[in-house]
Protein backbone atom coordinates (compact mmCIF):
# COMPACT_ATOMS: atom_id res chain seq x y z
CA UNK A 1 0.00 0.00 0.00
CA UNK A 2 0.94 3.71 -0.75
CA UNK A 3 2.69 5.70 2.28
CA UNK A 4 3.19 8.99 1.71
CA UNK A 5 6.67 9.65 2.82
CA UNK A 6 7.44 13.41 4.14
CA UNK A 7 9.90 14.90 1.93
CA UNK A 8 13.20 16.88 2.53
CA UNK A 9 11.94 19.58 -0.01
CA UNK A 10 8.58 19.93 1.83
CA UNK A 11 10.74 21.00 5.22
CA UNK A 12 12.25 23.42 3.57
CA UNK A 13 9.37 24.83 2.06
CA UNK A 14 7.33 25.02 4.82
CA UNK A 15 10.48 26.91 6.95
CA UNK A 16 10.36 29.01 4.28
CA UNK A 17 6.61 29.93 4.46
CA UNK A 18 6.74 30.04 8.22
CA UNK A 19 9.74 32.60 8.34
CA UNK A 20 7.88 34.43 5.39
CA UNK A 21 3.62 34.07 7.17
CA UNK A 22 4.07 33.83 10.37
CA UNK A 23 5.08 35.49 13.36
CA UNK A 24 5.72 33.78 16.51
CA UNK A 25 5.45 34.61 20.59
CA UNK A 26 8.41 34.93 22.63
CA UNK A 27 11.03 33.98 19.71
CA UNK A 28 13.34 36.89 18.36
CA UNK A 29 12.21 38.14 15.13
CA UNK A 30 15.69 38.61 13.84
CA UNK A 31 17.08 34.93 14.49
CA UNK A 32 13.56 33.32 13.17
CA UNK A 33 13.62 35.06 9.64
CA UNK A 34 17.43 34.51 9.65
CA UNK A 35 17.81 30.48 10.93
CA UNK A 36 13.72 29.48 10.60
CA UNK A 37 11.71 27.43 12.99
CA UNK A 38 13.61 25.26 15.12
CA UNK A 39 11.93 22.40 14.97
CA UNK A 40 8.65 22.00 13.31
CA UNK A 41 6.31 18.96 15.17
CA UNK A 42 4.00 16.84 13.78
CA UNK A 43 2.88 14.43 16.30
CA UNK A 44 3.16 13.58 19.95
CA UNK A 45 2.77 10.07 21.93
CA UNK A 46 3.25 10.05 25.62
CA UNK A 47 6.26 12.61 27.23
CA UNK A 48 7.72 12.53 23.39
CA UNK A 49 7.07 14.37 20.43
CA UNK A 50 7.84 14.06 17.00
CA UNK A 51 9.07 16.61 13.91
CA UNK A 52 8.71 16.65 10.36
CA UNK A 53 12.41 15.38 10.41
CA UNK A 54 11.70 12.09 12.27
CA UNK A 55 13.43 12.78 15.17
CA UNK A 56 11.74 12.45 18.04
CA UNK A 57 12.10 14.54 21.95
CA UNK A 58 11.57 14.17 25.04
CA UNK A 59 9.26 16.84 26.01
CA UNK A 60 11.09 17.97 29.37
CA UNK A 61 8.68 20.83 29.87
CA UNK A 62 5.29 19.77 28.57
CA UNK A 63 5.70 22.07 25.90
CA UNK A 64 4.73 25.23 28.17
CA UNK A 65 3.84 23.79 31.05
CA UNK A 66 0.44 22.12 30.20
CA UNK A 67 0.21 18.70 28.23
CA UNK A 68 -0.21 17.34 31.68
CA UNK A 69 -1.78 14.18 30.67
CA UNK A 70 0.76 13.80 27.86
CA UNK A 71 0.57 13.81 23.86
CA UNK A 72 -1.25 11.83 21.61
CA UNK A 73 -4.17 10.85 24.16
CA UNK A 74 -6.61 9.21 21.87
CA UNK A 75 -9.81 9.64 24.42
CA UNK A 76 -9.34 13.39 24.32
CA UNK A 77 -9.26 13.51 20.81
CA UNK A 78 -12.19 11.30 20.37
CA UNK A 79 -14.29 13.35 22.57
CA UNK A 80 -13.41 16.42 20.98
CA UNK A 81 -14.66 15.29 17.79
CA UNK A 82 -18.19 13.61 19.47
CA UNK A 83 -18.65 17.07 21.12
CA UNK A 84 -17.80 18.86 17.55
CA UNK A 85 -19.98 16.67 15.42
CA UNK A 86 -22.96 16.91 18.15
CA UNK A 87 -22.52 20.75 18.95
CA UNK A 88 -19.16 22.80 17.94
CA UNK A 89 -20.17 25.92 19.44
CA UNK A 90 -22.72 27.96 21.55
CA UNK A 91 -22.62 31.41 22.76
CA UNK A 92 -23.15 31.69 26.73
CA UNK A 93 -24.01 35.14 26.11
CA UNK A 94 -27.26 36.74 26.92
CA UNK A 95 -27.85 33.57 29.22
CA UNK A 96 -26.97 31.03 26.81
CA UNK A 97 -25.82 27.77 27.75
CA UNK A 98 -24.34 23.84 27.12
CA UNK A 99 -24.02 20.94 28.57
CA UNK A 100 -20.40 20.54 28.78
CA UNK A 101 -19.78 23.64 30.09
CA UNK A 102 -22.16 23.39 33.16
CA UNK A 103 -21.19 19.98 34.31
CA UNK A 104 -17.29 21.18 33.71
CA UNK A 105 -18.81 24.32 36.07
CA UNK A 106 -20.12 21.74 38.82
CA UNK A 107 -16.81 19.59 38.25
CA UNK A 108 -14.66 22.02 38.95
CA UNK A 109 -16.23 23.49 41.95
CA UNK A 110 -16.48 19.88 43.78
CA UNK A 111 -12.54 19.86 42.54
CA UNK A 112 -11.47 23.35 44.13
CA UNK A 113 -10.31 24.07 47.48
CA UNK A 114 -13.12 25.27 50.31
CA UNK A 115 -16.26 27.63 48.71
CA UNK A 116 -14.60 28.42 44.99
CA UNK A 117 -18.10 26.91 43.72
CA UNK A 118 -18.40 28.91 40.35
CA UNK A 119 -16.42 29.74 37.45
CA UNK A 120 -15.81 32.47 34.97
CA UNK A 121 -14.79 30.91 31.70
CA UNK A 122 -12.00 32.21 29.65
CA UNK A 123 -10.02 30.68 26.66
CA UNK A 124 -6.35 30.90 28.81
CA UNK A 125 -4.41 32.32 31.22
CA UNK A 126 -4.24 35.90 30.32
CA UNK A 127 -7.77 36.39 29.53
CA UNK A 128 -8.22 34.78 33.53
CA UNK A 129 -6.22 36.88 35.34
CA UNK A 130 -7.46 40.01 33.41
CA UNK A 131 -10.96 38.79 34.39
CA UNK A 132 -9.88 38.16 38.09
CA UNK A 133 -8.76 41.91 38.56
CA UNK A 134 -11.91 42.86 36.63
CA UNK A 135 -13.82 40.85 38.71
CA UNK A 136 -12.04 41.88 42.03
CA UNK A 137 -12.59 45.31 41.07
CA UNK A 138 -16.62 44.92 40.09
CA UNK A 139 -17.01 43.00 44.02
CA UNK A 140 -15.83 46.30 45.90
CA UNK A 141 -17.61 48.57 43.64
CA UNK A 142 -20.95 46.45 44.66
CA UNK A 143 -19.79 46.67 47.92
CA UNK A 144 -19.60 50.44 47.71
CA UNK A 145 -15.77 50.34 47.76
CA UNK A 146 -15.43 52.05 44.49
CA UNK A 147 -12.16 52.85 45.53
CA UNK A 148 -10.33 49.81 45.97
CA UNK A 149 -9.23 49.33 42.48
CA UNK A 150 -5.12 48.57 42.69
CA UNK A 151 -3.52 45.07 42.26
CA UNK A 152 -0.39 43.72 44.58
CA UNK A 153 1.69 41.32 42.22
CA UNK A 154 5.24 39.97 43.19
CA UNK A 155 7.94 40.23 41.59
CA UNK A 156 9.57 37.56 39.28
CA UNK A 157 5.71 36.59 38.82
CA UNK A 158 4.48 35.70 35.00
CA UNK A 159 0.72 36.55 35.07
CA UNK A 160 0.62 36.65 30.79
CA UNK A 161 0.75 39.16 28.31
CA UNK A 162 -2.80 40.88 28.14
CA UNK A 163 -2.39 44.61 29.15
CA UNK A 164 -3.56 43.44 32.57
CA UNK A 165 -1.69 40.54 33.29
CA UNK A 166 0.97 41.76 31.37
CA UNK A 167 1.35 44.12 33.75
CA UNK A 168 1.29 42.57 37.19
CA UNK A 169 3.91 40.34 34.82
CA UNK A 170 7.14 41.45 36.75
CA UNK A 171 9.78 40.28 33.70
CA UNK A 172 10.82 43.44 32.50
CA UNK A 173 11.10 42.06 28.97
CA UNK A 174 7.37 41.73 29.18
CA UNK A 175 7.28 45.74 29.93
CA UNK A 176 9.56 46.47 27.27
CA UNK A 177 8.11 45.07 24.51
CA UNK A 178 4.40 47.32 25.15
CA UNK A 179 5.64 50.33 27.13
CA UNK A 180 2.94 51.73 29.70
CA UNK A 181 0.45 48.89 30.59
CA UNK A 182 -2.51 48.96 33.32
CA UNK A 183 -2.14 51.96 36.01
CA UNK A 184 -2.29 50.65 39.85
CA UNK A 185 -0.49 47.63 39.34
CA UNK A 186 2.49 47.45 42.09
CA UNK A 187 4.38 44.75 42.98
CA UNK A 188 6.09 43.54 46.14
CA UNK A 189 8.94 41.60 47.12
CA UNK A 190 8.23 37.70 46.83
CA UNK A 191 8.47 35.24 49.73
CA UNK A 192 9.14 37.24 52.78
CA UNK A 193 7.03 35.61 55.13
CA UNK A 194 7.95 37.20 58.22
CA UNK A 195 7.09 40.76 56.78
CA UNK A 196 4.25 40.16 55.98
CA UNK A 197 3.19 38.70 59.37
CA UNK A 198 4.01 42.27 60.48
CA UNK A 199 7.97 42.20 61.26
CA UNK A 200 8.84 45.63 60.78
CA UNK A 201 12.72 44.69 61.87
CA UNK A 202 13.07 42.50 58.83
CA UNK A 203 15.67 44.46 56.23
CA UNK A 204 13.47 43.12 53.76
CA UNK A 205 10.56 44.83 55.43
CA UNK A 206 9.97 47.80 52.52
CA UNK A 207 8.63 46.82 49.65
CA UNK A 208 7.12 43.81 51.39
CA UNK A 209 3.13 43.34 50.22
CA UNK A 210 2.43 44.61 53.54
CA UNK A 211 4.29 47.62 53.40
CA UNK A 212 2.82 48.37 50.58
CA UNK A 213 -0.59 48.27 51.91
CA UNK A 214 0.27 50.26 54.35
CA UNK A 215 1.62 53.10 52.43
CA UNK A 216 -1.38 53.06 48.95
CA UNK A 217 -4.16 52.63 52.20
CA UNK A 218 -6.19 49.03 52.38
CA UNK A 219 -9.13 50.62 51.12
CA UNK A 220 -7.67 51.35 47.68
CA UNK A 221 -6.03 47.87 47.18
CA UNK A 222 -8.82 45.59 45.51
CA UNK A 223 -6.50 42.18 45.26
CA UNK A 224 -3.05 40.76 45.59
CA UNK A 225 -2.09 37.98 43.04
CA UNK A 226 0.09 35.00 43.51
CA UNK A 227 1.42 31.91 41.78
CA UNK A 228 1.39 29.14 44.57
CA UNK A 229 4.91 28.71 42.85
CA UNK A 230 6.40 31.18 40.63
CA UNK A 231 6.78 29.08 37.18
CA UNK A 232 8.52 31.39 34.40
CA UNK A 233 9.89 33.64 36.87
CA UNK A 234 12.35 30.85 37.82
CA UNK A 235 10.16 28.05 39.42
CA UNK A 236 10.35 29.54 42.81
CA UNK A 237 9.33 28.05 45.86
CA UNK A 238 7.16 30.20 48.47
CA UNK A 239 8.60 29.10 52.29
CA UNK A 240 6.00 27.08 54.10
CA UNK A 241 3.70 29.40 56.00
CA UNK A 242 4.01 32.28 53.32
CA UNK A 243 0.98 31.68 51.33
CA UNK A 244 -0.61 31.56 54.96
CA UNK A 245 0.67 35.03 55.85
CA UNK A 246 -0.78 36.82 52.91
CA UNK A 247 -3.86 34.99 53.60
CA UNK A 248 -3.91 36.24 57.30
CA UNK A 249 -2.70 39.76 55.76
CA UNK A 250 -5.55 39.65 53.29
CA UNK A 251 -8.42 38.74 56.00
CA UNK A 252 -6.86 41.45 58.01
CA UNK A 253 -6.84 44.49 55.88
CA UNK A 254 -10.39 43.16 53.45
CA UNK A 255 -8.08 42.58 50.23
CA UNK A 256 -9.09 39.93 47.81
CA UNK A 257 -6.34 36.84 47.58
CA UNK A 258 -5.67 35.41 43.56
CA UNK A 259 -4.49 32.52 43.42
CA UNK A 260 -2.97 31.98 39.54
CA UNK A 261 -2.95 28.35 39.09
CA UNK A 262 -2.31 28.38 35.70
CA UNK A 263 0.86 26.42 35.76
CA UNK A 264 0.11 24.96 39.25
CA UNK A 265 -3.42 23.93 38.99
CA UNK A 266 -4.48 20.18 38.11
CA UNK A 267 -1.52 17.63 39.64
CA UNK A 268 1.68 19.93 38.43
CA UNK A 269 2.85 19.96 41.92
CA UNK A 270 1.81 16.89 43.17
CA UNK A 271 -1.64 18.15 44.51
CA UNK A 272 -4.79 18.58 41.98
CA UNK A 273 -3.75 22.80 42.75
CA UNK A 274 -1.03 24.63 44.04
CA UNK A 275 -2.75 26.24 47.01
CA UNK A 276 -3.42 22.80 48.45
CA UNK A 277 0.05 22.34 49.09
CA UNK A 278 -0.66 24.86 52.17
CA UNK A 279 -4.25 24.31 52.78
CA UNK A 280 -4.76 27.83 51.77
CA UNK A 281 -8.50 29.05 50.18
CA UNK A 282 -7.84 32.19 47.94
CA UNK A 283 -11.32 34.24 46.45
CA UNK A 284 -10.60 34.05 43.49
CA UNK A 285 -8.47 31.29 41.72
CA UNK A 286 -7.38 31.05 38.09
CA UNK A 287 -6.96 28.08 36.04
CA UNK A 288 -5.92 27.39 32.51
CA UNK A 289 -3.50 25.08 30.64
CA UNK A 290 -3.86 21.78 32.77
CA UNK A 291 -7.38 22.15 32.60
CA UNK A 292 -7.46 20.43 29.06
CA UNK A 293 -3.65 19.44 29.51
CA UNK A 294 -3.11 22.13 26.26
CA UNK A 295 -6.14 19.94 23.89
CA UNK A 296 -7.59 22.48 23.98
CA UNK A 297 -8.01 26.58 24.51
CA UNK A 298 -9.37 26.83 28.05
CA UNK A 299 -9.50 28.89 31.10
CA UNK A 300 -11.43 29.84 34.04
CA UNK A 301 -11.74 32.56 37.26
CA UNK A 302 -13.13 30.28 39.70
CA UNK A 303 -14.93 32.33 42.40
CA UNK A 304 -15.58 32.41 46.69
CA UNK A 305 -19.39 32.00 47.22
CA UNK A 306 -18.79 35.76 49.00
CA UNK A 307 -18.22 37.06 45.91
CA UNK A 308 -20.69 34.92 43.76
CA UNK A 309 -23.72 35.68 45.79
CA UNK A 310 -22.78 39.20 45.81
CA UNK A 311 -22.25 39.41 42.22
CA UNK A 312 -25.89 37.43 41.17
CA UNK A 313 -27.50 40.55 43.37
CA UNK A 314 -26.67 43.05 40.33
CA UNK A 315 -29.59 43.09 37.57
CA UNK A 316 -28.07 44.93 34.85
CA UNK A 317 -26.04 43.21 32.52
CA UNK A 318 -22.61 41.85 33.53
CA UNK A 319 -20.30 43.83 30.81
CA UNK A 320 -17.37 40.99 30.32
CA UNK A 321 -16.76 38.03 28.34
CA UNK A 322 -15.02 36.06 25.97
CA UNK A 323 -16.48 34.78 22.37
CA UNK A 324 -15.14 31.29 23.51
CA UNK A 325 -16.19 31.67 27.36
CA UNK A 326 -17.85 27.91 27.97
CA UNK A 327 -16.70 26.92 24.49
CA UNK A 328 -18.69 23.48 24.84
CA UNK A 329 -15.71 21.15 22.93
CA UNK A 330 -13.20 23.06 24.88
CA UNK A 331 -15.37 21.96 28.21
CA UNK A 332 -15.93 18.24 26.89
CA UNK A 333 -12.26 18.25 26.49
CA UNK A 334 -11.58 19.78 29.83
CA UNK A 335 -14.18 17.15 31.58
CA UNK A 336 -11.87 14.17 30.01
CA UNK A 337 -8.90 15.25 31.10
CA UNK A 338 -10.26 15.71 34.70
CA UNK A 339 -12.04 12.36 34.46
CA UNK A 340 -8.50 10.78 32.72
CA UNK A 341 -6.62 12.68 35.92
CA UNK A 342 -8.68 11.30 38.57
CA UNK A 343 -8.99 7.41 37.34
CA UNK A 344 -6.01 6.66 36.17
CA UNK A 345 -4.63 8.43 39.68
CA UNK A 346 -2.21 10.92 37.90
CA UNK A 347 -1.98 13.15 41.14
CA UNK A 348 -0.13 10.61 43.20
CA UNK A 349 2.03 9.73 40.22
CA UNK A 350 3.56 13.36 40.18
CA UNK A 351 4.45 12.66 44.19
CA UNK A 352 6.31 9.52 43.39
CA UNK A 353 8.14 10.80 40.44
CA UNK A 354 8.99 14.00 42.45
CA UNK A 355 10.99 11.63 44.79
CA UNK A 356 12.75 10.09 41.84
CA UNK A 357 13.48 13.67 39.96
CA UNK A 358 14.96 15.18 43.64
CA UNK A 359 16.87 11.65 43.60
CA UNK A 360 18.49 12.25 40.47
CA UNK A 361 19.01 16.34 41.13
CA UNK A 362 21.01 14.76 44.45
CA UNK A 363 23.37 12.44 41.87
CA UNK A 364 23.72 15.69 39.66
CA UNK A 365 24.37 18.02 42.61
CA UNK A 366 27.20 14.89 43.84
CA UNK A 367 28.82 14.82 40.53
CA UNK A 368 28.63 18.12 39.36
CA UNK A 369 30.13 21.03 41.09
CA UNK A 370 28.39 24.01 39.30
CA UNK A 371 24.92 22.27 40.15
CA UNK A 372 23.05 23.93 42.91
CA UNK A 373 19.43 25.06 44.41
CA UNK A 374 17.47 22.34 43.24
CA UNK A 375 14.05 22.41 44.15
CA UNK A 376 10.90 20.20 43.18
CA UNK A 377 6.90 20.49 43.93
CA UNK A 378 5.50 17.57 42.59
CA UNK A 379 6.65 17.87 38.81
CA UNK A 380 7.61 21.94 38.61
CA UNK A 381 11.44 21.96 39.30
CA UNK A 382 14.75 23.48 38.36
CA UNK A 383 18.07 23.82 39.35
CA UNK A 384 20.69 26.48 38.73
CA UNK A 385 24.50 26.51 37.47
CA UNK A 386 26.43 29.03 39.69
CA UNK A 387 30.18 29.03 38.82
CA UNK A 388 31.39 28.32 42.75
CA UNK A 389 28.66 27.40 44.45
CA UNK A 390 30.38 27.68 47.91
CA UNK A 391 30.70 30.55 48.02
CA UNK A 392 27.32 31.51 46.07
CA UNK A 393 29.84 33.46 43.08
CA UNK A 394 27.20 32.59 40.05
CA UNK A 395 28.83 32.96 36.21
CA UNK A 396 29.49 35.77 34.59
CA UNK A 397 26.52 37.16 32.69
CA UNK A 398 28.47 36.67 29.78
CA UNK A 399 28.15 32.97 30.22
CA UNK A 400 24.77 31.96 29.32
CA UNK A 401 25.05 28.69 31.68
CA UNK A 402 21.22 27.40 31.43
CA UNK A 403 20.95 27.97 27.55
CA UNK A 404 24.25 26.47 27.03
CA UNK A 405 23.10 22.88 29.49
CA UNK A 406 19.74 22.61 28.01
CA UNK A 407 21.05 23.84 24.46
CA UNK A 408 23.34 20.29 24.71
CA UNK A 409 19.94 18.66 26.12
CA UNK A 410 18.73 19.26 22.58
CA UNK A 411 21.32 17.76 20.90
CA UNK A 412 20.36 15.19 22.82
CA UNK A 413 17.26 15.08 21.85
CA UNK A 414 15.39 16.65 25.13
CA UNK A 415 14.10 19.81 25.21
CA UNK A 416 13.88 22.27 28.59
CA UNK A 417 13.91 25.48 29.22
CA UNK A 418 16.43 27.98 30.41
CA UNK A 419 15.20 30.54 32.73
CA UNK A 420 16.48 34.34 34.12
CA UNK A 421 17.40 34.69 37.45
CA UNK A 422 18.71 38.17 39.14
CA UNK A 423 22.30 36.36 38.77
CA UNK A 424 21.87 35.81 34.94
CA UNK A 425 20.37 32.98 32.18
CA UNK A 426 21.41 30.29 35.44
CA UNK A 427 18.18 28.25 35.84
CA UNK A 428 16.67 25.70 34.09
CA UNK A 429 13.74 24.68 34.28
CA UNK A 430 11.60 20.55 33.97
CA UNK A 431 8.08 20.19 34.13
CA UNK A 432 7.65 16.75 32.06
CA UNK A 433 3.89 15.58 31.39
CA UNK A 434 2.57 14.17 34.45
CA UNK A 435 1.81 10.53 33.50
CA UNK A 436 6.12 10.25 33.28
CA UNK A 437 7.45 7.15 34.84
CA UNK A 438 10.74 6.03 36.82
CA UNK A 439 12.85 5.35 33.63
CA UNK A 440 11.81 8.28 31.75
CA UNK A 441 12.85 11.00 34.74
CA UNK A 442 16.04 8.72 34.26
CA UNK A 443 16.59 9.38 31.15
CA UNK A 444 16.51 12.99 31.51
CA UNK A 445 18.47 12.57 34.20
CA UNK A 446 21.28 11.06 32.11
CA UNK A 447 21.19 13.33 29.54
CA UNK A 448 21.11 16.38 31.73
CA UNK A 449 24.45 14.65 33.24
CA UNK A 450 26.10 14.86 30.13
CA UNK A 451 25.13 17.76 28.72
CA UNK A 452 26.27 19.37 32.77
CA UNK A 453 29.62 17.42 31.78
CA UNK A 454 30.19 19.18 28.66
CA UNK A 455 29.39 22.66 29.92
CA UNK A 456 31.60 21.78 32.84
CA UNK A 457 34.28 20.90 30.51
CA UNK A 458 34.48 24.08 28.64
CA UNK A 459 33.95 26.58 31.64
CA UNK A 460 35.50 25.26 34.22
N1 LIG B 1 -0.23 32.73 34.50
C1 LIG B 1 0.81 31.88 34.58
C2 LIG B 1 1.31 31.49 35.93
C3 LIG B 1 1.41 31.39 33.43
O1 LIG B 1 2.46 30.57 33.51
C4 LIG B 1 0.89 31.77 32.16
C5 LIG B 1 1.48 31.25 30.93
O2 LIG B 1 2.58 30.72 30.90
C6 LIG B 1 -0.18 32.67 32.12
C7 LIG B 1 -0.73 33.11 33.32
C8 LIG B 1 -0.74 33.13 30.83
O3 LIG B 1 -1.50 32.15 30.23
P1 LIG B 1 -1.85 32.22 28.68
O4 LIG B 1 -0.55 32.14 27.94
O5 LIG B 1 -2.76 31.04 28.47
O6 LIG B 1 -2.56 33.50 28.43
Amino acid sequence: TYQHSIRKPYISELAELDKKHYLHPTTVPKLHVENGPKLTFSEGEGIYVKCLNGESYIDGLSMLWNVNIGHGNKELAETAKAQMSKLAFSSSFAGFSNEPAVHLAEKLSTMAPGDLNSVFFTSGGSESNDTAFKLARFYWKLQGLPDKRKIIALKQSYHGVTIGAQTATAIPAFHLFSGSGMTEVFHATAHVTNCELGDKSDPNYKGCIRDIVEREGADTIAAIIMEPVQGSGGVHMPPDGYLQAVRKLCDEFNILFIADEVICGFGRTGEMFGVDNWGVVPDLMCVAKGISSGYSQLGGVLLKEKIHDTIVQYDEVLAHGFTYSGHPTACAVALKNIEILERNQVVENVKDMEIVLEDGFNYLKEKHPTVTKSRALGLLSAFELYADREEGIPFDQSILSATEVVEECFKRKLILRPLVSNVGRNIVAIAPPLIINKQQVEEIISILDDAISVFEKKYL
